[in-house]
Parts: structure tokens; C-alpha cells; sequence
């Protein structure tokens, strides 16, 4: 294991089979601010074209906590992922700070085996707040590696959850499980469900008055509750120009798109600049009929709910909408802990509006992740991605942990 043995982020673990090489994921520790080479691991052929026994990065899905040092590895290392993830960075790229956009990377599928190497790779698409995200069951030398990837069983996706339970990969030799609820919810809490939290919602959106509400945009299940309960209640929902692009960029056709009912796309002011900088225009061509502008929405802000972020707080100024007004924090309430998310209270607290935390976790409960284990039944399982790997055996059985840096046979 690279890193991940007892921290949330900037996950990588490195398989090895007769000198042939693997990464697992290669994520940007959470508590760094920009990703730094000096945070990459020792791998050799990582940086250079040294050693071409490093036969591919593959990456889980497309949360930065495990893919944001790969744009530092060298570029002659083929990547492996989703092919939504892929597109997905590719539309974050023009609203992003440091974007990635990875071209010619090799197509992760729903059990779909791969060959890299002498590794044969299956993924299983999993319920996880990220679009797109897999489980890896690694295969070499007759020896099987499953890696859960970040996973949970309360979005939309639950039924995958269940249908890898049912029908688990058998002879697992070691098994990587994340374990972030560790520390965040007691042993036989629950999460609440993605439904639950549209009916929440859906309870907030019924009185009159401007909603603001913070979510990423990434999070698409999230953006599909806000939605729902717009419709619910007969409010607009009003996306951004990076929103709609990320939706665009699953190719899904049951998610929103310019068109449905109860949906406008509002260019908010900062894009419009970024735009006019970038001379993307072309950006704007698809969302033209479903447009909303601001003096429209000063009118029709009482019914509008807004996926919102701090870079707005002046188009809501101008429209004059804050009063009688409400928002909505929907997610990670860690974040809100960070500079900008207390600035973020702050600038709300001075325009009277009250902030109402509304938001289910990314990742399995406790009571989860034991059925999880107990469905695969490895003959080692191994603590990632959490901040108390020291408690995994008094919660779970066959615990073995692994430390940074610590090479193992499976
Ligand atoms: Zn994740
Ligand atoms: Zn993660």
C-alpha cells in the first residue's frame, strides 16, 4: 500500500506480480492544498520512462482524492477509467483551476475484464456520491485482489450494492475496504437514504421564497434529488453552465437536460466572464432555449431553487432575492469548516438568510460495510481510506492492517 492505510485521501496502493506493476488509484491527499510532485510514491517509472514495468494507473472514480496526483505521473503511463469519468473531467476542465483531462485512457466497464500486464481486471460499478465509480477485483498468479473503491448502499444506485452482495467474486485472497464512516456514525447508525433526502427537500421547497442551495455539482444522484423535489413542488431549478456540463457529459439520457420541464440554465455572472476570457462561446450553443436571465429570475425567484455557490452571492445580490430567502448546505459539512465555508456563513449571516444543513454521506454505514465483508468472505481484509484503521477488528473479522509504504504478499 502506497497511501491510504489510515487517512481519508489520496489513496494509492501498487501491485506487483514478477516485477509487471499496477497503481490502484493515485489520489491528492485531502489536507493538500495542490498537488506536488514531492507527494508522489516512490514508484519507479512514475515520473519517468525508466521502468516500463509500470504497466497502467487505474483509477476508481473521479473524486481528486483518487486521481489528483495522476496528471503529475508521466504521460507515456496508460490510464484506466470510466469512460463517464473521463468525460466528465474533460467538462469540468474550462470551470476548473487545474484541470485534468486525460485522453486515449482505457474504458473501465460494469464486469468487463481487462488484461494490463498480467493482471486481469473486473470492475463492478458501485453506489458511491461520484458518477461512475468502481470496485476492482484484480486477478494475478491465481491470486485475487478486491479493492471496494469508495462504495455505499443509500443512493440511487443501492441496487448495485445489493446485486455485488448477492453475487460476490468468490476465493478473495485480500480484500481493500474503505472504511470513512469510521469515526462519522455509530456502529449500528444509519445514513439517511438519497429518497429521504428529496423528501426533505421537497418539505423546504413547499413554502414560498429563493432557495440556494449548495451541492456539487459532480454529485449527480444530489442534483437529481434537488430536481425531483423542485418538480415535486413546482419550483425551477436553476443549473449553471458547469452543472449542465457535467450532465451532459454522462451521456445519460434520464438525467436533466435542457428541455425538461421545471429546468433553466442560468449563466451566472463569473462564467459569463470566464467564458468571454476562454472564447468558449460554443459552451453556451446547447443550453440557448432553455437560458434564464437575471432579470427573469428577480422575477420568478420566489418559486426558483439555485444550485449555488459562493462566486454567485452577486448575481442574487443584483436580482435582489436574498430576502425571505433560505439555503440549503448540501454537503460535507467539513468543507463549511475551511476559509471559504466560513466566509460563506458569514456573507449569508449578513443578508439574514439562515443556513439549514440537508445531506446524506458518499460512503458505506458501518452495518454496511460489515455486510460487505461478510458477502465476500476474504481471507484478509485490509483498512483504506479512513481515519481509524484501528478499530476495524473490534467492528470486523480477518483484519490485517497494512501501514504506507508496506509491501505484502496476497
Ligand atoms: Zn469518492
Ligand atoms: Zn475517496
Amino acid at each position: 500500500m502506497r497511501r491510504g492505510s489510515n487517512e481519508i485521501g489520496g489513496s494509492c496502493i501498487e501491485l506487483s506480480y514478477h516485477g509487471e506493476r499496477i497503481l490502484l488509484d493515485l489520489g491528492k491527499p485531502l489536507d493538500a492544498e495542490e498537488a506536488d510532485a514531492r507527494m508522489l510514491p516512490p514508484t519507479p517509472g512514475l515520473q519517468d520512462e525508466t521502468d516500463s514495468r509500470l504497466r497502467a494507473i487505474v483509477i476508481s472514480h473521479g473524486h481528486v482524492d483518487h486521481w489528483g496526483l495522476a496528471p503529475l505521473a508521466h504521460t507515456s503511463i496508460p490510464l484506466a477509467m470510466g469512460a463517464a469519468t473521463r468525460r466528465i473531467l474533460h467538462a469540468a476542465a474550462p470551470f476548473v483551476p487545474n484541470p485534468f483531462t486525460p485522453v486515449d485512457t482505457i474504458d473501465l466497464a460494469d464486469r468487463k475484464q481487462i488484461t494490463i500486464g498480467p493482471f486481469l481486471i473486473t470492475p463492478y460499478l458501485v453506489d458511491h456520491s461520484a458518477f461512475d465509480a468502481y470496485a476492482l477485483l484484480v486477478e494475478a498468479g491465481g491470486r485475487r485482489l478486491f479493492y471496494s473503491g469508495d462504495i455505499r448502499a443509500h443512493g440511487r444506485k443501492g441496487s448495485l450494492f445489493e446485486r455485488l452482495l448477492r453475487d460476490p467474486p468468490k476465493r478473495v485472497d485480500a480484500m481493500l475496504m474503505e472504511g470513512s464512516s469510521l469515526g462519522r456514525l455509530d456502529e449500528h447508525g444509519d445514513f439517511p437514504t438519497e429518497e429521504a433526502i428529496e423528501d426533505l427537500l421537497v418539505d423546504r421547497f413547499k413554502p414560498e421564497g429563493f432557495v440556494a442551495i449548495m451541492a456539487s455539482a459532480q454529485n449527480i444522484d444530489r442534483v437529481v434529488s434537488v430536481y425531483r423535489a423542485c418538480k415535486r413542488t413546482g419550483r425551477t431549478l436553476l443549473l449553471d453552465l458547469y452543472a449542465m456540463e457535467i450532465l451532459r457529459a454522462t451521456n445519460n439520457p434520464n438525467l436533466p437536460a435542457p428541455g425538461w420541464p421545471n429546468l433553466a440554465v442560468y449563466v451566472p455572472e463569473y462564467q459569463r466572464r470566464q467564458i468571454a476570457k476562454s472564447q468558449r462561446f460554443d459552451l453556451l450553443e446547447p443550453y440557448r432555449a432553455a437560458r434564464i436571465y437575471r432579470e427573469h429570475i428577480a422575477e420568478t425567484g420566489a418559486r426558483a431553487v439555485m444550485l449555488f455557490r459562493p462566486a454567485m452571492m452577486r448575481d442574487i445580490d443584483e436580482a435582489d432575492l436574498w430576502s425571505n430567502a433560505r439555503a440549503i448546505w448540501s454537503q460535507w459539512s467539513g468543507y463549511l469548516e475551511h476559509e471559504a465555508g466560513a466566509r460563506l456563513k458569514d456573507d449569508l449571516a449578513t443578508r439574514n438568510v439562515e443556513l439549514e444543513y440537508i445531506h446524506t454521506s458518499g460512503h458505506a454505514s458501518i452495518k454496511d460495510l460489515k455486510r460487505l465483508a461478510s458477502a465476500l468472505m476474504p481471507r484478509s481484509l485490509v483498512p483504506i481510506h479512513t481515519f481509524q484503521s484501528d478499530r476495524f477488528s473490534e467492528l470486523l473479522c480477518s483484519v490485517t492492517r497494512r501501514n504506507d509504504g508496506q509491501w505484502w504478499k496476497v
